[in-house]
């Protein structure tokens, strides 16, 4: 492992901020406040090549791995512009299709994933499920030669800009009590399939929908793969890219936090001539957000860096660690913004309390702190499952 970027990389990286820069915190709350999409920064962001980074050259994308999706997401971020979309159409979709769908899936999709035309989202969250995957209750029956799908869905982002969804079901001959997990590739229009729209607290321009499956028909190739065995393996592959991504997101959010608080702090005089940020009552815990999120970078970078290598187990602990440190550094880094900032950080001018919904949200999604707690105490500490 390396802590430089090749060069490649680094130009990304500096490319994406220069993006995300020209948009900025502005854009983002604007368009969250008056109901819109940043559409002209996701066609932006696609017409430059960002959105396929991690999508093989052959399909339109830059052949690159998680590590630059991740630039990405960290980078827009970093402007003030965290879009939960990314996490979920090129890191889970994207990822899937290439890994596990079939060729005609590969040439349908991916080209459209790339460039940003296509938006597929991630259908798994259930009202009566919860975070116990287990007891999933979307069932997918055979229906000649496609198949019927009916269910609820909770918690969806982006349905309303996304042209398929893609949908964790049951399928049915999974009544002799083993889990058969099928992911299949729904279009958001299809007949039985509505949905409603959430009032959520989080000031985004990405909404989550609860949608109703109610025998929804589709088409003989719409499970990912080429076969129902492939669903378990694909569902799986979706999870280190999401976790890595949005560990990078909220990395990337902490360090807008922390930067326009610095800012603000360093300019600031209400004693003398002394800046605030020369109170260490002031300084410190910038300083301790600072430190977190910096360590949260750290592990995204392993993770991303295992995940690119095929290392998919050890990338899946380090991804779980990676989330988890930057959900708990993003609240923490945007949540002592707002305090240093004293009344100004609850002005929307300020732009960091406008984060606070999602910061929030980031410790629950897309899986919660306490479930990778879970993981980590199983898998790495050896301990019992309670549950
Ligand atoms: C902004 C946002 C966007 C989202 N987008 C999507 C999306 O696009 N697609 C999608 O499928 N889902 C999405 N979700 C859903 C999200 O993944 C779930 O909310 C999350 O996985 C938690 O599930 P739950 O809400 O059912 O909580 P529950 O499972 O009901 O859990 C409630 C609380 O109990 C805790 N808990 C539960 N079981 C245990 C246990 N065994 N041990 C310890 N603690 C436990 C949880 O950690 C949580 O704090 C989104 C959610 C949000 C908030």
């Amino acid at each position: 492992m390396t802590f430089d970027l090749t060069p490649e990389q680094d130009q990304l990286r500096d490319a994406v901020r220069a993006l995300g820069r020209r948009y900025g915190h502005g854009y983002f709350v604007e368009k969250a406040k008056a109901g819109e999409h940043t559409t002209e920064l996701w066609a932006d962001a696609g017409r430059l090549g960002y959105l396929g980074v991690n999508i093989p050259t052959e399909y339109g994308g830059g052949g690159g791995g998680i590590t630059e999706l991740a630039i990405v997401c960290e980078e827009l971020a970093a402007a003030g512009c965290p879009l939960l979309l990314l996490v979920v159409s090129p890191a889970i979709a994207a990822t899937v299709i290439n890994r596990h769908g079939t060729e005609e899936q590969r040439k349908r999709h991916l080209p459209g994933l790339a460039d940003g035309s296509q938006k597929i989202v991630f259908a798994i969250t259930e009202p009566e499920a919860g975070s116990n995957f287990h007891r999933l209750g979307t069932v997918a029956r055979r229906d000649g030669d496609g198949w019927l799908l009916s269910g609820r869905k909770c918690y969806i982002s982006g349905v309303d800009e996304a042209d398929h969804v893609l949908v964790v079901a049951r399928t049915e001959d999974a009544s002799s009590g083993k889990l058969k997990p099928a992911l299949f590739l729904v279009p958001t229009d299809a007949a039985g399939l509505t949905r409603s729209k959430l009032d959520m607290e989080i000031l985004s321009p990405e909404n989550q929908f609860l949608l109703y499956l109610d025998d929804v028909r589709v088409p003989a190739d719409a499970p990912v793969g080429e076969s129902l065995d492939a669903g378990l393996p694909a569902l799986f592959a979706g999870l280190n890219p999401e976790r890595i991504t949005v560990a990078a997101m909220g990395a990337g959010t902490g360090r807008y936090a922390i930067e326009r608080a610095s800012e603000y702090t360093a300019t600031r005089k209400v004693w003398g001539g002394r800046s605030i940020g020369s109170h260490q009552g002031v300084s410190h815990p910038l300083a301790h957000a600072a430190v977190q999120v910096e360590l949260a970078r750290l592990m995204i970078q392993k993770a991303a860096t295992l995940y690119d290598a095929g290392r998919d187990l050890e990338a899946g602990v380090a991804g779980n660690m990676a989330k988890y440190a930057a959900g708990e550094a993003a609240a923490l880094a945007v949540d002592t913004a707002v305090q240093v900032l004293g009344g100004a950080g609850m002005t929307t001018e300020y732009g960091v309390a406008t984060l606070l919904g999602a910061v929030r949200a980031g410790r629950i999604a897309p899986v919660s702190r306490e479930m990778i707690l879970n993981f980590v105490a199983q898998h790495v500490l050896g301990q019992d499952k309670s549950y």
